[in-house]
């Protein structure tokens, strides 16, 4: 395999609008490797920089290439990485570390504040034929994972990490708020960490998937309550009146985790509950060496990624992939293939 001189990428223009540019390929630092994108999953935070043009006080001010849920085959090495890497199939980890501050010496480096990030501005993402990625975070994968489960170990490892923070084990009562894509993940996180899980949304399509993965109850939080006495919440849909009344639903000495970001970034919460009940409550922050895991997690089968691929698109229709979860709420993970003919489609 060699790399070629040209690589092609969807880059987003301006809101809601994508041109396919060919560039030149980069050139590769002695630490990194070229991959030959294979698929690439579609993230509600890449809908929000294509709807909005911003998450938060961030704004897409120039071309961006979106989209962080990658996998592909090693083509080209830096002069530091063993040649052998080359053929590899590999999940990619999007987000790359400084490796010299103090988060990133104790482990945490997930809140480097240099860390560079895929399609998070200015740093461009993987809607592309080939990207150059530190060879550290191009995690190999068994044979037994397809690309686009290669892909979706990123909102996996979202999910591990949210369930481990809260420390999910046999006999615990879970409540997941929000079952789009990292919600109906953690679902199945806790099943595989023997838990018992309730799962809550307003959107019945999804609730049949919460079902069908194993969760034991569900539930539409307009027209039933929320079982009472969980011991553990993983807030994954953002909306103010859901973690208010996950909290409320949580047993004494019970944790929170919000995954799920608001859209004002600001939520009044019940602290009386908080506090007489004696409520942890903790945020995440994407994750930090959750690959591996998360790969063999994968790989034994006990989640199931596949059950999120709900369509597959070629570069040319990013735009398409990019506005399906906004129209259909059953469009759980739209996925890209950059290699296919950008003129067929899918
Ligand atoms: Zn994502
Ligand atoms: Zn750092």
């Amino acid at each position: 395999m060699t790399a070629p001189p040209f690589l092609r990428a969807a880059v987003m223009t301006a809101v809601d609008t994508t041109v396919v540019e060919t560039r030149p390929v980069p050139a590769l630092a002695p630490h990194e490797v070229l991959v030959e994108v294979r698929s690439v999953g579609v993230c509600g935070s890449d809908v929000h920089w294509y709807r909005d043009g911003r998450i938060g006080s961030t704004r897409v001010e120039d071309p961006l290439v979106l989209g962080h849920e990658a996998s592909g085959v090693i083509v080209a090495v830096g002069a530091e990485v063993r040649d052998s890497r080359v053929g590899h199939r590999v999940a990619l980890e999007p987000g790359v570390p400084c490796g010299r501050c103090g988060q990133c010496r104790s482990g945490r480096y997930n809140l480097c504040p240099d860390v560079r990030f895929f399609a998070t501005p200015p740093v461009d993402g993987a809607f592309a034929t080939h990207v150059a990625l530190s060879s550290d975070f191009a995690h190999d994968v068994p044979d037994a994972l397809d690309d686009d489960e290669a892909a979706l170990i990123e909102p996996l490892a979202v999910a591990l990490w949210a369930a481990r923070k809260a420390g999910i084990g046999i006999g615990d009562r879970v409540l997941v708020s929000g079952a789009g894509p990292v919600g109906l993940l953690v679902l199945q996180v806790a099943l595989a960490a023997g838990a018992e899980v309730c799962v809550s949304d307003v959107a019945a399509e999804r609730l049949a998937v919460a079902a069908d993965l194993g969760a034991s109850t569900t539930v539409d939080p307009r027209s039933d309550p929320l079982p009472a006495d969980r011991t553990v919440l993983i807030e994954c849909s953002g909306v103010a009146a859901a973690i208010r009344a996950g909290i409320a639903a949580l047993a004494p000495a019970g944790r929170a985790v919000l995954v799920g970001m608001a859209a004002d970034g600001e939520v009044t919460l019940p602290l009386d509950v908080l506090q007489s009940r004696e409520i942890s409550l903790t945020g995440t922050f994407r994750y930090a060496n959750q690959y591996p895991d998360a790969i063999a997690l994968a790989a034994s089968g006990r989640v199931d990624l596949r059950r999120l691929v709900t369509s597959v698109h070629p570069l040319g229709a990013v735009h398409d992939a990019l506005l399906l979860p906004g129209r259909d709420r059953a469009a759980l993970k739209p996925m890209v293939h950059p290699q296919q003919d950008e003129m067929t489609t899918a």
